[in-house]
């Protein structure tokens, strides 16, 4: 490595002991392999609408050389349009990735790490305390962390269920009080879907800001974007890289209370979503029609994966999302991840103890789902 004959010391000794220890986000592989079928992150198989590729080659030319505009004005009234509030509702982020940092910054209290040990009452805790369920996304404990704050991982119940009220009132881990709750909804990487109606129960007892990230609630049965409208202290969060293929562009926003998203707005970069991005959201929103379509393939295609899978003895999580949770038979989750490998296709495993036993496969076009059936059987054989 370039410059390794510097002393890497006296480097590490000008960074912050808390980022020295800092585990980073594990993010899926892209990897460069020729005719890979690509199943580990969660990408739509399918392009963007039409539109939208139009729209963003029309931007490209000389204005490149301008700053964007700060706040992502014509989405942010396109988006209030589409979900029938105000502008003040939403902000913009440079993917939902971005907002659920800027809410921890916003939310959470860091706690020194040299003070004195903390005082472990609740009350104190609580606004030091960024709380979610496992599984759940990976990236929250890794914002967690980052900000200084403290984890509270809370195992769902039995088949990734969302616990009751009841349950968690007997749960002793579970922090009524917490400055902040991540619930990812749908969950990922179950795939399991969740009642409006119990996510407005646990919302109803939070004290803190609640976030349900809805990354892939476009592929789901309901959505419980009202509630964000309804309640102070609740936020939904959307994104435009799963469902509208437009994970490169990195566009997600919140919908809120006007005075949390004001509060987030302080702390937000001047220009965090760049032009292109804006650009291509608000094609999205134009194409609805196109995107529909997309979802009911999506969502036709894993309805089918689904059920050849189980046929051929795997045990298959229902899902609501783009993905479906799996535990394969005959060997283990990781020999698995292995073997699809060797015949190109590649799916996601995590290390996670609850979900060590399990495979996470996207779903593809029709074509991907055949190939990688035709693999299962083979290796079955
Ligand atoms: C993909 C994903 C996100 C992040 O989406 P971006 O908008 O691309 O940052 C957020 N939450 C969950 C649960 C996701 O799976």
């Amino acid at each position: 490595m370039r410059g390794s004959n510097v002393p890497a010391r006296r480097a590490q000794s000008l960074i912050r002991p808390l980022v020295r220890r800092l585990h980073a986000y594990v993010p899926g592989e892209q990897p460069k392999i020729k005719r890979l079928i690509k199943l580990n992150t969660n990408e739509n198989p399918y392009p963007p609408a039409p539109a939208v590729l139009a729209a963003i080659k029309r931007a490209v030319d000389g204005r490149l050389r301008l700053y964007p505009n700060p706040t992502a004005q014509k989405l942010r009234e396109r988006l209030a349009r589409h979900h029938g509030c105000d502008p003040a509702n939403i902000i913009v982020g440079n993917g939902s990735d971005e907002l659920l940092a800027m809410a921890t910054r916003a939310f959470v209290e860091p706690h020194g790490l040299d003070e004195p040990r903390l005082d472990r009452k609740a009350h104190q805790v609580a606004k030091h305390t960024v709380q979610y369920f496992t599984p759940s996304y990976s990236l929250y404990p890794v914002l967690t962390e980052a900000h200084g704050a403290i984890a509270n991982g809370v195992p769902l119940a039995r088949a990734f269920a969302l616990p009751s009220i009841e349950q968690l009132r007997l749960n002793r881990i579970w922090n009524f009080h917490a400055a902040l709750t991540f619930v990812t909804t749908p969950n990922a990487p179950s795939g399991r879907g969740y009642a409006t109606t119990d996510l407005e129960r646990l919302c109803r007892v939070q004290r803190g800001v609640v976030v349900l990230d809805e990354a892939y609630v476009d592929f789901a049965e309901e959505n419980a974007l009202q509630l964000a409208l309804r309640y102070p202290h609740l936020l939904v969060a959307r994104t435009f890289s799963k469902a509208y293929s437009l994970c490169f562009q990195r566009v997600g926003y919140f919908v809120g209370h006007p005075e949390l998203i004001a509060a987030l707005d302080k702390i937000r970069d001047s220009y965090n979503v760049n032009g292109l991005g804006q650009i291509a959201a608000l094609a999205a929103l134009n194409s609805l029609a196109y995107y529909r379509s997309n979802f009911r393939q999506i969502v036709s295609t894993r309805m089918r994966l689904s059920r050849v899978l189980a046929d051929l003895g795997f045990d298959v999580f229902p899902s609501q999302t783009n993905f479906v949770l799996v535990r394969p038979p005959r060997f283990r989750a990781c020999d698995w991840l292995e073997k699809l490998r060797e015949r190109k296709i590649l799916v996601r495993w995590f290390h996670a103890p609850e979900v060590a036993d399990f495979l996470r496969i996207t779903i593809g076009t029709d074509r991907e789902m055949d190939k990688l059936l035709r693999a299962a059987k083979e290796i079955l054989k």
